[in-house]
C-alpha cells in the first residue's frame, strides 16, 4: 500500500500541501477530487518523490522517506520505480515507435534485454487492445491510444503502485472512456491506485476510497457512494455541485 503521513510542503510562502495524512491499503483504488489549486497534483508529485516535500514520510511498501532525512540517490531512483505515474498530457516520446516507448524504459530503468522488454511490451500491448501500434509513432495514435500506451508504459517496469494525475481530462468523452476501461481492469487486478479525476462516476464505481481536498488539507473522506449522495462539508457540497 501507501501510507502518507504528515506531509507538507510550500512553494515559497504558499502552503499547498498542509499536514496531509492518507492511507492507501495494498490493492485498493483511492479517488482524490478538490478545486482547482487544492494540492491535487503536488500530493501526487510527492508521493512519487517528483517534488521533495518539507515535512512528512511516505512509505510504498517497505520503503519509506522522510522529509528531513533524504535518501541516497540509488535508494530513491528505487522507490520511484515501485510507483507508475499517468499524467493529464501523455508524455511519450515522439521519436520512438510504441513498441520502443514501451521497452526503452525497461532497459534503461530495469537492465532488461531488448528482447525481453519488447516481449513484455508486446504482452502489455495486446492486453490493452493495441499491438497492432506496436510499429506506429505516437503521433499516429489517438489521444486514448495514447494515454493507454502511457499507463503500459508504467506498468511495464512492474510498479507496486500506480498515481494517475486526471489522466482522462485532455481527452473527448467517448475516448476517455476506453481509457477508464483500462484502469478499472487494472483496479480489477489489485493494483493499488490513487487517481485524482472529476470523473465522478468512476471514483463512485471504480474507488474504495474518497478523498476531498480543499487548500491543502483533506477536508473530507469516506466511502465514496456516501460522500456523493451525502456529502458533510458545505466545500464538498460546492464542489460536487459543480463536476456532477
Ligand atoms: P488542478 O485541479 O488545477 O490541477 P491541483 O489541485 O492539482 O489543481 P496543484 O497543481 O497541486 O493543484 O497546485 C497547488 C498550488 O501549488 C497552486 O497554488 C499552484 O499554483 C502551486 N504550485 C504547484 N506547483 C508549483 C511550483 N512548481 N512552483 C510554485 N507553485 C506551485
Ligand atoms: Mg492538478
Amino acid at each position: 500500500g501507501v501510507e502518507i503521513e504528515h506531509l507538507s510542503k510550500s512553494f515559497g510562502s504558499n502552503l499547498v500541501l498542509d499536514d496531509i495524512s492518507m492511507s492507501v491499503r495494498p490493492g485498493s483504488v483511492t479517488a482524490l477530487i478538490g478545486p482547482s489549486g487544492s494540492g491535487k497534483s503536488t500530493l501526487l508529485r510527492c508521493v512519487n518523490l517528483l517534488e521533495t516535500p518539507d515535512a512528512g514520510r511516505v512509505t510504498v511498501g517497505s520503503q519509506s522517506i522522510d522529509a528531513g532525512t533524504p535518501l541516497p540517490a540509488k535508494d530513491l531512483l528505487a522507490l520511484r520505480r515501485q510507483i507508475g505515474m499517468v499524467f493529464q498530457s501523455f508524455n511519450l516520446f515522439p521519436h520512438l515507435t510504441v513498441l520502443r516507448n514501451i521497452a526503452f524504459p525497461q532497459e534503461r530503468i530495469l537492465g532488461r534485454s531488448r528482447e525481453e522488454a519488447e516481449a513484455r511490451a508486446l504482452t502489455l500491448l495486446e492486453r490493452v487492445g493495441l499491438r497492432d501500434k506496436a510499429g506506429a509513432h505516437p503521433a499516429r495514435c489517438s489521444g486514448g491510444q495514447q494515454q493507454r500506451i502511457a499507463i503500459v508504459r508504467a506498468l511495464a517496469l512492474g510498479p507496486r503502485a500506480m498515481l494517475f494525475d486526471e489522466p482522462t481530462s485532455a481527452l473527448d468523452p467517448e475516448v476517455g472512456v476506453e481509457v477508464l476501461a483500462v484502469m478499472r481492469e487494472l483496479a480489477d487486478t489489485g493494483m493499488t491506485m490513487i487517481v485524482v479525476t472529476h470523473e465522478m462516476q468512476f471514483a463512485r464505481d471504480v474507488s474504495d476510497h474518497l478523498v476531498v481536498m480543499a487548500d491543502g488539507r483533506i477536508i473530507e473522506e469516506g466511502e465514496p457512494g456516501r460522500i456523493m449522495s451525502d456529502p458533510r462539508e458545505e466545500r464538498t457540497r460546492r464542489f460536487l455541485s459543480a463536476v456532477m
